[in-house]
């Protein structure tokens, strides 16, 4: 056998094992990576932008919050689907919490994302309830404008 060959067999050796990269740096955390930490490896959205010391403290709030990462999974499988997630999610909360209900406007991805910050609010990371991010209305120009501006001439 050559050397390289048994320079080779030894790397492997002496290499660590190999770590999940689609799962969180954080111990204990289950949630998946999204966000790139820059030669610390991956984390997930709850840990990725908080200070190292505050990471156990996520990592129990998430886990004591799993119900409410098992609704954004839940809507996320329904929409892929195209099942009513809607519906689903308005049940979800009816006896609870309706501020977290989707808005009318708001589509499955932002109101996944809204309740992902949510949670962050649920476990202090987070010092204000999110808000539900809708469209904003498209202003009327040119011959819409006119039309909006004068309704009765329409009608005449
Ligand atoms: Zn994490």
């Amino acid at each position: 056998m050559s050397t390289t060959a048994f320079r080779r067999i030894a790397e492997q050796r002496e290499a660590p094992p190999e770590k999940d990269p689609t799962r969180c740096a954080a111990y204990g955390c289950k949630c998946r990576s999204s966000v790139n930490l820059g030669g610390s490896g991956w984390a997930c959205f709850a840990h990725a932008f908080a200070q190292s010391d505050q990471w156990p403290s996520i990592t129990r709030g998430l886990e004591s919050h799993d119900w409410l990462l098992g609704l954004v999974a839940e809507v996320r499988n329904l929409e892929r689907n195209g099942k009513a997630w809607r519906e689903f999610a308005m049940r979800f909360w009816e006896q609870s919490d309706r501020r977290c209900q989707p808005h009318p406007a708001e589509s499955a991805g932002p109101y996944c994302d809204r309740m992902l910050l949510e949670l962050l609010y649920r476990i202090g990371q987070r010092k204000s309830a999110p808000s539900p991010r809708i469209p904003k209305p498209v202003k009327p120009s040119g011959r819409f404008a006119r039309e909006s501006l004068n309704p009765m001439k329409e009608a005449a």
